[in-house]
């Protein structure tokens, strides 16, 4: 019949012309993310860190470099390192989240991020200034402590380290 094909468009123009949209307009607006989600930054607590390389030791890329000087004071007994060097090369990170693993004192996390992009891949190495002072919006993946507490890194304020660790 002359005229169906018309209303059948129609039809399916006035379906979807009130559903929600699926998309969103980034990055005025932004996808919310699990709190599970790794991303392209690292949360490392200077306070718990002993300089052990453990993170840097498992990691499949070699992509952590740590430098310790002996003599400087930790809170696990025994230890005196001060950690002079901990860049972390993110520009060849596979985020497979093994340093984060193999850290036995809490002090490295995965972090949430996902908007680090840069125009030289050299700019990509966080250096231990960065992870001094970043503010520590931390992935929950793997840290069991974090998801006991239902902590979300995008809706709750950024963690001391005193509020990190197991113990
Ligand atoms: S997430 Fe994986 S690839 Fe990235 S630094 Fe850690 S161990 Fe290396
Ligand atoms: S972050 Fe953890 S595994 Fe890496 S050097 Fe510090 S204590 Fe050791």
């Amino acid at each position: 019949m002359y005229g169906l094909g018309i209303a059948k468009g129609l039809a399916v123009t006035f379906r979807n012309l009130f559903r929600k949209p699926f998309t969103v307009q980034y990055p005025e607006e932004a996808v919310p993310q699990a709190a599970r989600f790794r991303g392209e930054e690292f949360g490392w607590f200077e306070e718990r860190c002993t300089g052990c390389a453990s993170c840097a030791k498992y990691c499949p890329l070699g992509i952590i470099k740590i430098v310790t000087h002996p003599g400087g004071s930790n809170m696990q007994e025994g230890q005196s390192y001060t950690v002079d060097t901990f860049d972390i090369d993110i520009g060849r990170c596979m985020f497979c989240g093994l340093c984060v693993e193999a850290c036995p004192y809490d002090a490295l996390f995965m972090g949430s991020g996902f908007e680090r992009g840069q125009y030289v891949r050299d700019d990509l190495i966080i250096p231990i200034e960065e992870l001094k002072s970043a503010e520590r919006r931390l992935s929950t993946w793997y840290r069991p402590q974090l998801e006991g507490k239902n902590y979300h890194p995008h809706k709750d304020e950024p963690l001391s380290w005193e509020e990190v660790g197991r113990k």
